[in-house]
């Protein structure tokens, strides 16, 4: 919905100018330097991804309001997880939590192909469309319970997850590729988690790290929270 206290929509120049400083600003100065995680962040129109009204917001240094009660993460948090799957140009990524669609887009200019779960069907379609209008081809969609991930397409190299579990979901796990990695924040409450990658060795076994404190919306599912 259009607020009208806010500055509304703004040119492609100006997004651009926005766009490379918070490159500048908010990754880089923080430590982020992976080429193509810098290239993808320069390239995709963050100001497309939230409500109208609020394109100049996008680019400020935190997680904005997207609908249904979700956000769109903080421009750094998408970063670092991104950072933090070590993915490169050949794999197949598996994100639970579309909301926005915006990191999806932005995996999508990393990596060849990637999968995409959200549970609030109305956000699903918002973000499909916004991608397609985008031309963002090599990524594909579902509605549902991304706790269980998508069995289909397994195994995956990386798999992002942009919300809060209690504990990693062995679906989740178990649909990585030897070497994958799972990048999840978990956590005892809403909002307060510690972001986990966990990379599998072989059949049974895992290595697990811990990357810091984070918070984000619930991850709810079969293997997350309870609604
Ligand atoms: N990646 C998003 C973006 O770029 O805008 C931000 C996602 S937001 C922080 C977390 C999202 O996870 C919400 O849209 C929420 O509805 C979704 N979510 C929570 N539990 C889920 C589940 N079990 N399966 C799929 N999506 C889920």
């Amino acid at each position: 919905m259009k607020n009208p206290g806010r500055n509304g929509a703004i040119s492609p120049e100006r997004a651009m100018e926005l766009r490379l400083r918070m490159v500048r600003e908010q990754i880089e100065r923080r430590g982020i330097g992976a080429p193509a995680i810098l290239a993808a962040l320069r390239e995709v129109p963050r100001e497309a991804f939230v409500e109208s009204g609020f394109e100049e917001e996008a680019y400020e240094d935190g997680p904005l309001p997207i609908g249904s009660g979700q956000t769109i993460s903080q421009p750094y948090i998408v970063a670092l997880m991104l950072e933090a799957a070590e993915l490169e140009r050949g794999n197949c990524v598996l994100e639970i939590g579309t909301g926005s669609g915006y990191s999806a887009a932005v995996l999508s200019r990393i990596v060849r192909q990637v999968f995409t779960i959200e549970r609030h069907e109305q956000l699903l379609e918002t973000a499909r469309r916004r991608l397609e209008d985008l031309h963002y081809g090599n990524i594909s969609y579902r509605t549902g319970d991304g706790t269980l991930g998508w069995p289909e397409a397994a195994p995956f190299d990386a798999i992002l997850v942009t919300a809060g579990a209690p504990e990693p979901p062995a679906s989740l796990e178990r649909q990585l590729a030897f070497g994958g990695r799972l990048v999840i924040p978990v956590g005892p409450s809403d909002f307060q988690q510690r972001l986990r990658r966990i990379t599998r060795i072989n059949e049974t076994e895992y290595d697990e790290e811990d990357l810091g404190a984070v918070a984000f919306v619930p991850l709810i599912g079969v293997e997350g929270w309870g609604e």
